[in-house]
């Protein structure tokens, strides 16, 4: 007899899409430009030592700070 694997629901954010929420689901602060979540970035590092990275997201297509994505 052979299984067949349920169709996942593609509404929850999953992938690169994930990026555009934290990790309430809701979605985080944009920025227009590099230069601004650079800036952002480089203010939350000077203030509590926070590594961050800028990336430009494929949901919004604005740019976001996030951790640099690690596992932990
Ligand atoms: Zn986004």
């Amino acid at each position: 007899m052979k299984r067949r694997r349920a169709a996942k629901p593609v509404t929850k954010p999953l992938g690169r899409v994930a990026s555009h929420f934290n990790r309430d689901g809701l979605p985080k602060n944009s920025y227009r430009t590099q230069s601004e979540a650079q800036s952002a970035a480089q203010l939350a590092w000077t203030l509590s030592g926070v590594d961050l990275d800028s990336y430009r997201c494929d949901y919004c297509f604005q740019w976001h700070i996030g951790k640099r994505f690690r596992d932990d």
